[in-house]
Order: C-alpha cells, then sequence, then structure tokens
C-alpha cells in the first residue's frame, strides 16, 4: 500500500462539503484533538484489503499481513470483512484492475485527485467500476455521492487515454460496507459525470480559487473541521431550540414527543463535546476562557504490587480491588497506616470546571 500518500486540497472524499460551501476550504483552520481510533482502524482495514489484493507479490503480502493481525486494532472480526469486500470485488469478474490508484483530475484543478480504493476496467463490454471501501457504521449512499462521481470521472478519463475509440460508456460507482452489509451501486455515462463536473464542480473550484468564501449550512457541516467557530453553523443549530415541539397531552409527553425532542438534542451532541474539547485544549494553552478553569483530579494507584500479595490476602482483598475500594472496605485511617506505602499518586486528566463567583 503506498505509504505517505499525498492529500489534494481538493479531495474527493471532502468534495461534498467544499462543492457546497468554500468556507470549508478557505476558512482558517484550528487544531482540535479528535478521536481517530475509529480512523486508524478504518486505514488498518485498509491496508489488508491492499495486501489481500495485490496477489502478485502474495508470498511478501502473507507476512505484511500478519504484522497488521499484530496490531492492537485488530480483531479476527477484520479479517472476515476484508475478505468479504475481496470477494465482492472477484465476483464482479474485470479483466483490468488497480487497488488504491491515485485518480487525478488535474484536467479541472492542479489540487484535485484523490485515492480509489478500487478501479476496474472491462474493454470488452465496455465498462468502468470504481469501488470505495468503508469501514465506517454510519450508512453511505452511492447515489449522487461527489467522491464516487469524481473517481469515476477521472478513472473514466484514464480509461479514454488508452481506449480513445469509446464515445461514451458506463462508469459504475460502488459503496461497499461489510460492517453494515450495505453495497449500493448507482451507474452514470461518462458523457453524464462530464456536464455534472463542469456544471458543479468547476464553478466551485473557481470560487475557492479566487478565495470567495462562503458559509452555506447544510448537512455537509456536520464534519466540517471549521464548524467550531463558523457562525452560520451555530446560528442554524441554534434555531433549532426556537422552535417548540408541540405536545398534545397537556400533562404528558407522549413516545413520538420524546422520540422528536431526542432527534433534536441529538443534533448537538458531539457538537457540544467538540465545544467542550477546544475550550479544554485552550486553557490548557495558558488562555483565558470566561468561566471557565482546568482541575487536575489525582488518581490513585497500587504501587510496589509485587510487595502488597501477602498484605492484601491477609486483609481480604482481592487483586482486583481498586484503592479507593480497598479504602471504602477498610477505613480512612486503617487503610493508610497498612497500605499508604503501596499507593500512588499520579495527575488524572483535565476536567472542566464552571468557576463559582
Ligand atoms: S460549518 Fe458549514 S457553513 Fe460553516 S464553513 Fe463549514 S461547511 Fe461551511
Amino acid at each position: 500500500m503506498p505509504e505517505n500518500k499525498e492529500h489534494s486540497l481538493l479531495s474527493p472524499s471532502a468534495s461534498y462539503r467544499w462543492i457546497n460551501c468554500s468556507g470549508s476550504i478557505l476558512l482558517p483552520s484550528i487544531g482540535i484533538p479528535t478521536n481517530t481510533k475509529a480512523a486508524d482502524e478504518g486505514t488498518l482495514a485498509h491496508k489488508m484489503a491492499y495486501l489481500k489484493l495485490d496477489e502478485d507479490i502474495w508470498k511478501v503480502n502473507e507476512d505484511l499481513l500478519e504484522e497488521c493481525r499484530n496490531d492492537p486494532l485488530y480483531k479476527p472480526v477484520m479479517d472476515d470483512y476484508v475478505t468479504s469486500y475481496v470477494n465482492y470485488i472477484e465476483s464482479l469478474n474485470y479483466p483490468l484492475r488497480d487497488v488504491e490508484k491515485i485518480i487525478s483530475l488535474k484536467k479541472y484543478s492542479y489540487d484535485l485527485f484523490g485515492t480509489c480504493d478500487c478501479l476496474l476496467i472491462n474493454p470488452d463490454i465496455p465498462k468502468v467500476h470504481v469501488i470505495d471501501f468503508k469501514y465506517g457504521f454510519g450508512k453511505v449512499s452511492s447515489e449522487n455521492n461527489s467522491q464516487l462521481m469524481l473517481y469515476g470521472l477521472g478513472a473514466a478519463e484514464l480509461f479514454k487515454d488508452i481506449y480513445s475509440y469509446f464515445e461514451d460508456f458506463d462508469i459504475d460507482m460502488t459503496i461497499f460496507q461489510p460492517r453494515i452489509k450495505n453495497i449500493s451501486t448507482s451507474t452514470m455515462k461518462y458523457s453524464e459525470l462530464k456536464k455534472w463536473c463542469e456544471k458543479e464542480v468547476v464553478p466551485a473550484i473557481d470560487k475557492i480559487h479566487n478565495a470567495i468564501v462562503e458559509r452555506n449550512t447544510g448537512d455537509w457541516c456536520e464534519f466540517c473541521n471549521k464548524h467550531i467557530y463558523c457562525k452560520n453553523y451555530n446560528e442554524e443549530l441554534s434555531k433549532e431550540f426556537d422552535e417548540i415541539i408541540e405536545t398534545e397531552d397537556f400533562f404528558k409527553v407522549s413516545d413520538q414527543e420524546i422520540v422528536a425532542y431526542y432527534n433534536k438534542f441529538k443534533k448537538v451532541e458531539s457538537y457540544l463535546k467538540e465545544l467542550k474539547s477546544y475550550i479544554i485544549e485552550r486553557l490548557k494553552d495558558g488562555e483565558e476562557m470566561p468561566g471557565y478553569m482546568l482541575s487536575y483530579p489525582n488518581i490513585r494507584s497500587w504501587d510496589k504490587k509485587e510487595n502488597l500479595k501477602e498484605l492484601a490476602d491477609e486483609y481480604q482483598l482481592n487483586n482486583i480491588m481498586t484503592v479507593p475500594q480497598a479504602e471504602r472496605k477498610l477505613g480512612k485511617d486503617k487503610f493508610n497506616k497498612i497500605f499508604g506505602e503501596y499507593v500512588k499518586t499520579q495527575k488524572g486528566n483535565p476536567k472542566l470546571l464552571k468557576v463559582r463567583r
């Protein structure tokens, strides 16, 4: 699998955002920590898929696959999911295949390119098929999927470079999500993809290259890394709270209404988490965030465990008992007297505290 992949400014994977809102690219970035576990898991699954599909150097790949299986993020079920993806590709029976293929659309913009998980070509029909392997749980459709459409168009241009005598042909575009059993395929003609690109992608690229900053809100905002400080996004979310959910019964909220409330508040759940981690990071950097401070709780754990066993047996503290549990069992004074020297204290993760005035 190509290491250190070059990242494009206008990546197909973020195209749904930048086609709809130039601000998602042009507004400055702020670094807030994000949970990368899911992304790292996806990278590992993609690496395994590449190794299983890139069969020419099969022997070498077996060793590399073993390395993947020793990764802390690996679970045996990952092998099953990756194998189902490989089997799917093989069942399509295309004579030409390329995996982790860099698809360039430099003809439209020098910074428009990305890596397509799998590109299949059959010049006899003729047909091009691009496949995107997604390891996440969020269901993705291939219908009007700009990422797939850009890969499809780039792949079709590559195909045209070799088989220039074909005027027009079909491009199949598939999302493969083994963890939720979702295989979604759409088909478009090369001519349709070109028309779409000229009509929707090229004007969006022009805006970005001419630094015309927009803030167009829509469902693409959820994954925009600028949304924490994007005024328009903030206002859109706030509007949710202006709308009152009418209750049918004067005294009691019905189940349907509870679901409506749940849907309403769910939208802000992850935003709230991001705001919190942003405030924590600013405070850690020594900035002032009005009304908030950090507190670092002390975390107590066992020290010199190897010398503790006999004593723990004598006072019937089993091995898994934590320091606070043992203290509760014996009482503070007795615990300190007997076990005090076996306890170490460390600073825990910062907690956000509201300053009371
Ligand atoms: S949050 Fe939405 S409106 Fe704001 S910059 Fe990002 S995509 Fe645009």
